[in-house]
């Protein structure tokens, strides 16, 4: 048999880390059962439309390296894969279970419903449908029907008994049947519930393994019903525990740490996210950390998934993001961060190249990048206790000295020579005659033309980066501020 596993997002504009996990464990488990992965926008919540959020899915995937095998703009035999678009194919499939006496036509209006449960809750009951409209006779029902009075189709639910099914996660499942409501299959307006389409379509599309959050590990009763109902056979549950920020809290929108796009935004890079995002919640049986997605596959394994809740550390994230952009070719790191350098350098006619290595090895998070780079383009507002160093002997007494020394050696330097070579041989020649330690001389240097303690690169590859011009303003500013 081809498993068969499907994604199945709800259209909401963005991509939350729980659901894009839900989407790499159930394409890793189709392929590596050499299977389909199947992508069905699950959109009868018209209500909740929103635009271009489909958008969202198919590039969060892509970019993920996730592609589908079946779905909406790849087509497929069991199409469509939008739901809305499937919208006529549910009403028959309830009108079956209606004539195989698994479901009822109910006529209750809002307001009786609305009676009835404040009723309810007066006397302190949760309020269930109380199956009013099972006991309409037949000859009433149509009746009914012939009038053209508003319906729902109900699932005639058992009050009595429990059940169980098995879960690959979480193992046994049993609820007690008398918390099961006669859910609603089809809605006054003619459309099917979400859980009504939700299993027609799992069946229809020949799903054979439904794995999603673990949300849905109580309402999967109401599912088995409808396939009991049908006679279907019911799929393999692989239900998967949320992704939370710590023990008790989850990720949140507010907090700009739920979505995919939360990080991207931040620089993160796709492939440091997945790595680390797959092993949120389950782990390879070694200590192997580092997965391509085809290593992934390779190594996927369902008995493996967790069932305690997946913690989403982001200082972990940012560690893998750390080596991911060390592993980085320059040339890849110079084209990803070139936007990044822009943000404060564009126009100050900065060596990217050159300041890429200097960067490379220290970029954890590409949105970092700017505030390490800033000082290039604008000399921060720094204070005089910056020149004063234990290690490097230097005070700003010792600064003054070193700047004056300095200052005619770099003014000395045509402009078409300043480079680092230049620079280093003639500061190095300076240092040696006047008898100074390097560092006292060369630590004065890089704080007056960076202005922080903590720069990419020394005082001649700052120099180099400056330019001669800005170099000299800055080497003057020094010693105005040392007076
Ligand atoms: N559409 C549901 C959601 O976005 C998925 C339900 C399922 O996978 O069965 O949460």
């Amino acid at each position: 048999m081809e498993v068969r596993t499907r994604f199945a997002p709800s259209p909401t504009g963005f991509m939350h880390l729980g659901g894009l996990r839900t989407a790499l464990y159930n394409y890793l488990f189709a392929k590596k059962n050499h299977g389909k992965f199947i992508l069905r926008i699950e959109d009868t919540d018209q209500g909740r439309y929103v635009e271009g959020a489909t958008e969202v899915i198919y590039n969060t995937l892509r970019d993920s390296g996730m592609q589908w095998d079946e779905g909406p703009d790849v087509g497929g035999e069991y199409g469509p894969y939008i739901q809305s678009e499937r919208k006529d194919l549910y009403l028959p499939y309830a009108k079956q279970l209606v004539e195989s006496g698994h479901a009822y036509y109910c006529f209750c209006t809002e307001n009786e419903l609305q009676a009835r449960r404040a009723a309810a809750e007066a006397k302190g009951l949760v309020f269930k449908y109380d199956k009013h409209c099972l006991n309409l006779s037949k000859s009433e029902v149509e009746q009914r029907l012939a009038e053209g009075q508003p319906y729902v189709i109900r699932l005639n639910a058992p009050t009595e008994g429990t059940s169980t099914y098995t879960d690959l996660v979480y193992g046994e499942m049993s609820f007690p049947n008398d918390t099961l409501d006669d859910m609603v299959l089809i809605k006054a307006d003619g459309m099917p519930t979400y859980n009504f389409a939700n299993v027609v379509d799992d069946h229809l599309m020949h799903i054979t393994h439904v794995m999603r959050g673990a949300e849905y590990l109580s309402s999967t009763p109401k599912y088995n019903l409808l396939y009991e109902a049908f006679g279907w056979e019911i799929p393999q549950y692989i239900h998967l525990p949320s992704v939370m920020r710590d023990a008790t809290h989850k990720l949140s929108k507010r907090d700009g740490d739920a979505y995919y796009s939360d990080y991207i935004d931040k620089g993160y890079l796709t492939e440091a996210l997945i790595n680390y995002l797959a092993l949120v919640g389950w782990n390879p049986g070694d200590n192997r950390e580092f997965f391509t997605m085809d290593e992934l596959i390779d190594v996927f394994d369902v008995h493996r998934l967790n069932k305690a809740p997946g913690i989403f550390d982001v200082n972990k994230l940012t560690w893998f993001n750390t080596e991911y952009i060390r592993r980085m070719d320059l040339d890849t790191y110079l084209k990803q961060v070139t936007p990044w350098f822009d943000q404060v350098l564009s126009g100050h006619n900065v060596d990217y190249h050159r300041l890429a290595e200097l960067m490379h090895e220290r970029t954890e998070v590409f949105s970092r990048v700017p505030d390490m780079v800033r000082f290039l383009a604008e000399l921060p507002d720094y204070d005089l206790s910056l020149y004063t160093h234990k290690g490097q002997k230097s005070n700003p007494d010792v600064a003054r000295t070193a700047l004056n020394l300095c200052l005619p050696v770099l003014e000395a330097i045509p402009e078409d020579q300043w480079n680092e070579t230049e620079l280093h041989d003639r500061l190095m020649e300076t240092i040696r005659e006047s008898g100074m330690k390097n560092g006292q001389v060369l630590w004065p240097l890089r704080i007056a033309i960076s202005g922080q303690a903590s720069t990419p690169g020394g005082a001649m590859e700052i120099a180099y980066l400056l330019g001669k011009p800005e170099t000299l303003r800055r080497v003057h500013l020094g010693l105005e501020k040392l007076g």
